[in-house]
């Protein structure tokens, strides 16, 4: 604790400096279907606060989202609260063409969730959407770049993370992200993608319009400097860091980043800080 002296502490009667909350999910509550220490305690404590989940896994829909906290043994969220890289990519598509057809690349939530508003049309898709999870191959390739250069369609990303902190048939292991998925399609088109989660904006716009609240309003706790913390500040959201996924206590961040808000080794640690 000592490491939160020179921090932006509140006075015990001050008001909070944030009024709702933005939460990332993988690192922050739960790895794989593990609860991480505090959590549960965290969630109980902000019950009363205003809060929404967002994440840059596309594998899952809400609902999923929604059963697998409920499963660890979390309060089950409503599911217009949980905002997944997959559900704000079809909402983004939907937005630039409605009625877009689409080759997906990625896990079957991430088919699932484009479906809503798009059909799958691996003929003349309008966007080759590439997410994390099982399904790429040489052939779902070998059809996205086809369609990219013979076709026009634009190549999206559901999420720039080129590596994600993953259970993998019950061990903890370094899985391929969106960022590293969506490479070999960048290498044989030359296009870059138009890149939809965190630290882009439109993930947590959209759980402040689902929530009703400005971004002076919020504060986003995540693990990762490089999507939650980032793209938190870009918007003027408060942050804070807990180091209980992608940075172990101590570990040192990357120079290039704008030190967070706060700094915690857990939610534990973030939950005392303001007496909740
Ligand atoms: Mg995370």
């Amino acid at each position: 604790m000592n490491e939160l002296t020179d921090q932006n502490l509140p006075e015990a009667d001050q008001q909070l400096p944030f009024s709702a909350i933005l939460l990332d999910m993988d690192g922050v509550l739960f790895h794989g279907m593990n609860p991480i220490d505090g959590a549960m305690g965290f969630m109980e404590a902000i019950a009363n606060i205003p809060h929404a989940f967002i994440t840059n896994n596309p594998i899952r829909l809400p609902q999923a989202v929604a059963d697998k906290l409920e499963h660890i043994g979390f309060k089950r969220p409503l599911e217009k609260l949980i905002v997944t890289a997959g559900e704000a990519t079809a909402a983004w598509l939907a937005q630039q063409k409605p009625g877009y057809r689409f080759f997906a690349v990625g896990a079957e939530g991430l088919h699932q969730s484009l479906s809503q508003y798009g059909n799958e049309d691996p003929e003349n898709a309008d966007f080759v959407v590439v997410g994390e999870g099982e399904g790429i191959d040489y052939a779902a390739i070998t059809t996205g770049i086809n369609l990219i250069i013979k076709k026009g369609a634009r190549l999206i990303s559901t999420n720039p993370d080129t590596s994600v902190d993953a259970v993998y048939q019950g061990k903890r292991v370094i899985m391929p992200g969106g960022g590293a998925l969506v490479a070999p399609f960048v290498a044989a088109t030359g296009q870059q993608p138009v890149t939809i989660g965190k630290p882009e904006p439109l993930l947590f716009e959209i759980a402040m319009q689902v929530l009703g609240v400005k971004a002076s309003d919020c504060l986003m706790v995540g693990d990762r400097p490089d999507t939650d913390i980032i793209g938190a500040q870009k918007l003027g959201i408060k942050t804070a860091l807990v180091r209980t996924g992608r940075f172990a206590p101590g570990a040192v961040l990357p120079l290039s980043m704008q030190k967070p808000d706060w700094d915690v080794n857990s939610l534990s640690e973030l939950q005392c800080l303001f007496s909740w």
